[in-house]
């Protein structure tokens, strides 16, 4: 069958005892076992290169932060009520990674409950109720943050949107009203001051402005140089305090040697908030803000998180860093890195009538596939068949965006140019080689990585399977489940070419 029975057993019982409302990456989801640096590896011991993996940026089980979460755990985890080094050295750590206002840390253990708790705070020190947000922004699950985040409302399941949530629209520079703009950061950042004229004409002020660093979920879209800037000006001169939430685009996401996604835009935010890549896939998540706003929150009412700020989280955010700072050396292999592949993107691009457009920095890169390019007309269908087919060809991708068609490009920062440890595989003898890979048990999708060495980046050799020549702008694919039919009982990815 097209699933295993592995897999039917496990999806099942997902049915049986978890909410309906769960949801599972790819038409034929993956069994996951291991992970290891850029590889995600299934229990048939298929790897798969993992490309929308922004959690274990620094690579899946990293061992540094793998040993220093065991070593603590066995030590001792407790939270902060009790005074330990461990919190006061990473506190200290990491606020030296930010400009100097931004000075205090609230531990905690999500990015939904760090935005959760940066509207609290925003609250506490306006004493407003009312929040500036991006139109297909999502900021967290929460029952406060679902009502924050278009993504949310404005989707299946979705309600009004809340008499206290302001809606302004993505600064895009490929089909956006104001691309053309003479000054389109302007133009929109205009749509920030509209809001808050109408705000003011209804007898309201703004708690906040809350923005990703550079925007994922509504498209993968940088944002204009000075947009941020010229919003965070308008937002405190009504005095709102700015958010900037950095869960996604934070810790070196967005390249250009910059940590933090506000600094691209050459602004300081109030408060930021952290998670995602912070713990390397543990749970750890923050609010860094600046003195006077942490006063502002502190009217006696005690701020406890059993969790958040615990003895291990802190020791992984610290295992977490030093690595960080140990690649920081690597920064310009990184940005090669992160340079070529946008390159081959623009290569693909160039060559195929349906990609609009590619853009962002860094590892942070969006795709944007479209009908053809006279039209721009969003191609959502195609972008999900690129999605389901790379899949089965062993490189793991996603959708997003607020027509779906953006294919969502986030690998782990540790991605080489070069797979070069396969390379160093390949050039021992090949009897080790066989005994190092029984032993590893790891089998790679060898002939896609094999030709992503030698010939191009692996995407590139994903996408010349499906992406359509120019002569024929929408092509018929067949359904997938008869290509993929053949594969299934074979090592998925082995098959690619
Ligand atoms: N903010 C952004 C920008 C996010 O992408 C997410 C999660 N996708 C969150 C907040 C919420 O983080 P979490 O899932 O850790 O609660």
């Amino acid at each position: 069958s097209f699933r295993s029975k592995e897999l039917e057993n496990q999806i099942s019982r997902r049915k049986a005892f978890l909410g309906p409302s769960l949801s599972t990456h790819y038409h034929n989801p993956i069994l996951v076992e291991r992970g290891r640096g850029t590889f995600l590896i299934d229990f048939r011991d298929q790897a798969f290169l993992d490309f929308v993996n922004n959690p274990a940026s620094l690579g899946h089980c990293h061992p540094h932060v793998v040993r220093a979460a065991a070593e603590q755990l066995a030590q001792l985890n407790t939270n902060t009520r009790y005074v330990y080094a461990e919190l006061t050295d990473y506190a200290e750590q990491l606020t030296r990674l930010f400009p100097e206002k931004l000075h205090v840390c609230f531990f905690v253990n999500s990015g939904s409950e760090a935005n959760d708790l940066a509207l609290r705070i925003a609250r506490a020190h306006t004493k407003a109720q009312d929040f500036i947000v991006m139109e297909g922004a999502y900021h967290g699950h929460t029952e406060e943050l679902i009502k924050i985040s278009p993504y949310k409302f404005d989707g299946k399941g979705g309600f009004p949107q809340p008499a206290n949530v302001w809606k302004v629209p993505v600064p895009d520079m490929f089909r956006g009203d104001h691309r053309s703009d003479s000054n389109p950061a302007r133009s929109y950042a205009l749509h920030v001051k509209t809001a808050l004229d109408k705000m003011k004409t209804s007898g309201k002020r703004p708690a906040a402005f809350i923005c990703e660093g550079m925007l994922s979920t509504a498209g993968y879209h940088p944002l204009p140089p000075r947009y941020l800037k010229q919003v965070y000006e308008l937002v405190r001169e009504e005095g709102g305090v700015c958010i900037s939430d950095e869960v996604q685009s934070g810790f070196g996401r967005a390249g250009e040697g910059k940590m933090w996604g506000f600094e691209l835009g050459d602004a300081v935010p109030d408060i930021v908030t952290l998670g995602k890549p912070m713990g390397n896939g543990f749970p750890l998540a923050a609010v860094v803000t600046t003195k006077e706003l942490a006063a502002s929150f502190a009217n006696g009412m005690e701020y406890f998180n059993t969790f958040g700020g615990s003895t291990a989280a802190m020791r992984v955010g610290q295992a977490v860093l030093e690595i960080r700072r140990k690649r920081d050396r690597e920064e310009e292999r990184r940005r090669a890195v992160g340079r070529h592949l946008k390159k081959e993107l623009n290569k693909l691009r160039d060559r195929h009538e349906c990609i609009g457009d590619v853009r962002g920095s860094g590892l942070f890169l969006g795709l944007e596939f479209v009908r053809d390019k006279s039209s721009c007309l969003p191609a959502p269908g195609l972008t999900t068949y690129v999605v389901e087919a790379s899949r089965c060809r062993g490189l793991l991708l996603g959708s997003d965006g607020i027509h779906n068609n953006v294919l969502k490009i986030k690998p782990p920062l540790c991605l080489s140019r070069f797979p070069c440890l396969l390379l160093l595989l390949l050039l021992l003898p090949l009897p080790l080689l066989l005994l190092l890979l029984l032993r590893l048990r790891l089998r790679l999708p060898l002939l896609p990585l094999l030709h992503s060495v030698f010939l191009n980046n692996p995407l590139d050799v994903h996408l010349h399977h499906f992406v359509s020549s120019p002569r024929h702008p929408t092509p018929h694919f067949p359904p997938l489940r008869k290509r993929a039919s053949g594969l299934d009982g074979h090592r998925l990815g082995r098959s690619a070419l």
